[in-house]
C-alpha cells in the first residue's frame, strides 16, 4: 500500500492522532515530574558578626560569602539545580533568621561554609561536619515510627554521602589536609531533619591555609569542588 494511500485511511488517522496524544501526555508528564533540587548555601557570619579575621580588614564572612557566591555562579548553568542563599551580602543575620529561610525553602540539601581557627598554629586543612539528624529532628512531626525512622535514616545517608564526595573532591584539591568527618547536628538545621553538611574550609590562624583562604583563585577552586560533590549528589 502506498502511504498517500493509507493515510487517507480513517482508522490509520485514527491511530495516529492517539499515538500523538498519548506521548505527548507521557513528555509533558515527564517534564513536570523533572523537580528541581534545591540547594541552599549558608555563608556563615556577616556584618556585625564577622567570625574570625583572617588580615586586619578581611574575615571568615568575608571569605564564607566569597565562596557561596561562586558556588551559586558553579551551579548556575545546571538546569536541575536551584539555589538559594542565607545572605548575598554582607549582613548581619541571627541564627533564627537563617533557620527561617530554611524552613521556607525546603531545600533539598542544606551547606554551611565556615572557616576554621585555633588549635595552635600547626591546625590546618579542611573539616567536614555531617548531622546526625536525631530525635529532635522528628519529635514534633506525628507520623508513625516507621517514616521517622526513614526520613531520619535518609538525613543521616544523604548527609554522610555528601560529606564523603566533598571530602574527596576537596582532597584531590588539597592533598592530605583532610581532617576527616565528624558528626554533629548543625544549628541551622538542628530539628528539620534536613541532610546537611558544616564545611570548615581551612584555619584563619594557619599560616599557609590563611593565604589560600585569601587568595581569589583557591576560593574559586574551593567552590568548584563543592560544586562537583552538589552536582553528583543530585544524580
Ligand atoms: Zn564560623
Amino acid at each position: 500500500m502506498k502511504v498517500v494511500s493509507m493515510l487517507k485511511n480513517k482508522n490509520l488517522w485514527l491511530i495516529l492522532s492517539v499515538l500523538m496524544t498519548v506521548s505527548l501526555g507521557l513528555f509533558f508528564e515527564a517534564t513536570a515530574a523533572e523537580k528541581k533540587m534545591i540547594i541552599l548555601l549558608d555563608p556563615a557570619h556577616g556584618g556585625r558578626e564577622k567570625g574570625l579575621a583572617l588580615t586586619g580588614d578581611v574575615y571568615e564572612k568575608d571569605i564564607t560569602l566569597a565562596v557561596a557566591l561562586a558556588i551559586q555562579k558553579e551551579l548556575a548553568t545546571d538546569a536541575k539545580m536551584a539555589v538559594v542563599l542565607t545572605r548575598h551580602k554582607d549582613e548581619t543575620m541571627d541564627l533564627e533568621d537563617r533557620r527561617e529561610i530554611i524552613e521556607k525553602s525546603k531545600p533539598d540539601f542544606v551547606m554551611s561554609l565556615h572557616v576554621n581557627g585555633g588549635f595552635g598554629k600547626e591546625a590546618a586543612g579542611f573539616e567536614i561536619y555531617y548531622p546526625e539528624c536525631g530525635e529532635k529532628a522528628t519529635a514534633e512531626k506525628k507520623t508513625d515510627k516507621a517514616s521517622k525512622t526513614n526520613a531520619q535514616n535518609k538525613c543521616q545517608s544523604d548527609s554522610l554521602k555528601m560529606a564523603k564526595s566533598v571530602q574527596e573532591n576537596m582532597g584531590n584539591l588539597f592533598p592530605r589536609k583532610g581532617r576527616g568527618l565528624r558528626k554533629a547536628d548543625l544549628p541551622v538545621t538542628e530539628g528539620m531533619g534536613i541532610p546537611a553538611l558544616s564545611v570548615e574550609m581551612s584555619f584563619a590562624t594557619n599560616a599557609e591555609d590563611k593565604k589560600k583562604l585569601l587568595d581569589a583563585k583557591t576560593q574559586a577552586e574551593i567552590a568548584k569542588a563543592m560544586a562537583t560533590s552538589i552536582k553528583s549528589f543530585g544524580r
